[in-house]
């Protein structure tokens, strides 16, 4: 058995949300042991956008042994219990995907089939009244309550998530250096990445190398060729610009996905500004466009000007390959709609730290690494095609080619499966669950033929009983839950 550790050199290329994500992991956990380098330059920068994020993150900063009040303030964020779809069925239509649960499940049906069982008694209240994230999103309230029984995530400025992760990595001895990356050198004989040489000529070699390059993906694409896959046909668009504006509101626990006639635009509220964006479809709109459509809803003061981004939804074809894995925009993107990259980027960090080389690169760990990888974002990239599929909306070139375009056969077997039963299965620790999938489907027109016959077997006044007592609880709890904003700035220690 090997003793010597000898994977020593760590290198991080690219300084963005994924790179000081991966030395902050890196450092805290195996800082004893590794030498770590990130390698940024400041004259390149960030890609500037990532402010909405789901629940798994707030796991991510307490593996840190972060304080949720320091990073709220270091950050600016505000909590977030989901995003609400305006106009994805219909024009003037919308519904919401919670991070909460939906009623009670039953261990052998979810509470959708209680809750089908019920409209054919008569009971008319509507899913949403059964979902205290949902509830209290509307209502604009939101506590830490006792046994986690508010499940949220954040929204939040993500320029200073990275300054802040820098100042955890580089107090736990990841180094830092300046400088644009020229060129990455393979060592002749492997094929492996050697070093990476900087402009000026300085060499920063190492065994391990994680691309953090964003979307020019300099190692794992521009040395060592993976290829990539393109979703465009699924995803189609390929276009997005943000700009920041001053709130003109107290800032709400939910982020905004509002559709228009060839995409969506984006409103994610934090506690000093609110973040806007729009995301656009290239064959259906212009540039310009999309601007001006940005620009004559985005609400209060501009405090910044427009952030252009072109991009191709898709995946790297190998995100471990060599001594070099992809994380982050690097590795692939599948589109902000449900804010899923920072939770891919953090995936793949987790999952390195487990497979990390004890010497030489297993290839086992490589093909483990990219399996897990590559399902966790073909699952996710189903649930994003969903909304897309799954409109109603006719009244654009763009709504129609959706309606009609071909899906994974994975993603056909899922609403089929929901429509005729009611029913949905969470594969291989997929990162949506079944009452995810449920609001998605439901929102978006989709309603089961069925229900499970389980339902039945209450009593009307049994089944009575279970609804009205879920909504009163719901009810109860909201109403004492105080204003989010409110709760926020005494959090933070702001008030
Ligand atoms: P970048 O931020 O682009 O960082 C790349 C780094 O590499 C930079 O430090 C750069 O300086 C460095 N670099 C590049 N080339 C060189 C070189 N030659 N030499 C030296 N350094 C170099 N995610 C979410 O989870 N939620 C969201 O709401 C969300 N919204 C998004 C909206 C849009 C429109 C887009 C495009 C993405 C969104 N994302 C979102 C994704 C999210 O922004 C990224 O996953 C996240 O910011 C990580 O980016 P990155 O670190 O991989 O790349």
């Amino acid at each position: 058995m090997k003793s010597e550790y000898t994977s020593r050199r760590i290198v991080i290329a690219g300084g963005g949300t994924a790179g000081w994500m991966a030395a902050a992991a890196l450092a805290r956990t195996m800082g004893h042991a590794i030498d770590l380098t990130l390698v940024e330059s400041d004259a390149i920068g960030t890609v500037g956008v990532g402010e909405s994020t789901i629940p798994p993150l707030v796991t991510y900063n307490r593996l840190l042994g972060i304080s949720e009040a320091e990073f709220m303030r270091e950050t600016q964020a505000t909590f977030k219990l989901g995003i609400e779809f305006e106009n994805w069925k219909q024009q003037g239509e919308k519904y919401f995907h919670s991070f909460g649960l939906t009623g009670r499940d039953h261990w052998s049906a979810g509470f959708q089939h209680f809750w089908l069982h019920g409209l054919t008694k008569g009971h008319t209240a509507s899913f949403d009244d059964y979902c205290l994230e949902l509830k209290a999103a509307h209502e604009g309230r939101f506590a830490h309550l006792p046994d986690n029984r508010m499940n949220y995530a954040y929204q939040l400025d993500s320029t200073l998530y990275g300054r802040y992760l820098r100042k955890l990595a580089e107090a736990d001895g990841a180094k830092r250096v300046e400088g644009r990356i020229a060129q990455v050198e393979l060592a002749p004989e492997s094929g492996n990445i050697a070093a990476l040489v900087l402009d000026g000529g300085q060499r920063i070699e190492g065994d391990l190398f994680i691309d953090c390059t964003g979307f020019r993906a300099l190692l794992i694409e521009g040395a060592l060729h993976v290829g990539y896959d393109d979703w465009t046909h699924y995803l189609p668009c390929d276009g997005a610009i943000a700009v920041q504006t001053a709130s003109v509101r107290a800032p709400i626990p939910y982020t905004r996905a509002i559709a228009h006639d060839a995409g969506w635009q984006w409103r994610i509220p934090l506690q000093h500004r609110q973040g806007n964006g729009i995301v656009y479809c290239s064959r259906y709109l212009e540039r310009d466009a999309a601007l001006d459509r940005l620009l004559s809803t985005a609400e209060g003061q501009r405090l910044t000007e427009p952030n252009f981004i072109r991009f191709t939804t898709g995946a790297r074809r190998k995100q471990w390959h060599r001594n070099c894995i992809a994380v982050g925009l690097s590795g692939g993107f599948l589109e902000p709609l449900e804010s899923t990259s920072i939770h891919l980027i953090q995936r793949a960090i987790l999952r390195l730290i487990r497979m990390l080389p004890m010497g030489e690169v297993s290839e086992r760990d490589v093909a483990e690494f990219n399996d897990q990888q590559l399902t966790d974002m073909y699952q996710v990239r189903d649930f994003l095609i969903l909304h897309y599929k799954a409109t109603e909306r006719r009244d654009s070139p763009f709504w129609r080619q959706c309606a009609a375009m071909e899906i994974p056969d994975s993603l056909t077997q899922k609403i089929e499966l929901f429509r005729e039963t009611g029913r949905v299965f969470r594969r291989n620790e997929e990162l949506f669950a079944e009452n995810s999938w449920v609001q998605v489907m439901m929102g978006q027109g989709i309603m089961p033929k069925a229900y499970h016959p389980v339902a039945t077997k209450l009593s009307d006044a049994e089944l009575e009983q279970l609804l009205a007592g879920l909504r009163d609880s719901v009810e109860k709890t909201v109403a004492s839950l105080p204003e989010h904003h409110a709760y926020v700035a005494r959090y933070c220690g702001v008030v």
